[in-house]
């Protein structure tokens, strides 16, 4: 079900139960401010989630509420997840969904990393 743009954060949803170890997850990377791991559905040759471990609903929730060394230390995280997937030189896409026209469907904070080949372009309406 579509995550609102006002949904409080559930510690139940799907990524935080990833983040305690309950479930499963193939890991590209993991630091003390995030956890890359690849999507289960992929939508391109390379998909990877970036996740920060602290508990965030959407992007702008993330950026009001976070302590600035957690915001730095995320996207440094984000960066060196596109250099251990090789993304670097032929270039990648980062996205990222809030609420129920972007279709989010967990409501922790993540970016998308897309590559692997020609990503078309930026985004096809539904
Ligand atoms: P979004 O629509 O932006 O909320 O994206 C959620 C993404 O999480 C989708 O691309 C799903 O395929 C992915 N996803 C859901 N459950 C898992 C899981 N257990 N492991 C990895 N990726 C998942």
């Amino acid at each position: 079900m579509p995550v609102t743009g006002l949904d409080p954060y559930d510690d139940q949803n799907i990524f935080a139960r990833i983040l305690r170890g309950e479930i499963p997850n193939r890991t590209v990377y993991e630091d003390e401010f995030a956890l890359a791991f690849h999507d289960i559905a992929p939508q391109a040759p390379v998909h990877v989630l970036v996740i920060p471990k602290g508990p965030y609903v959407s992007a702008v929730d993330f950026a009001a509420r976070a302590p600035d060394g957690e915001i730095a230390g995320f996207w440094r995280a984000v960066g060196r997840v596109a250099g251990i997937l090789g993304l670097e030189q032929e270039g990648y896409r980062l996205l990222s969904n809030h609420g129920i026209h972007a279709g989010q469907e967990v409501p922790h904070f993540h970016v998308h990393v897309f590559g692997g080949g020609p990503l078309g372009r930026m985004i096809q309406a539904a």
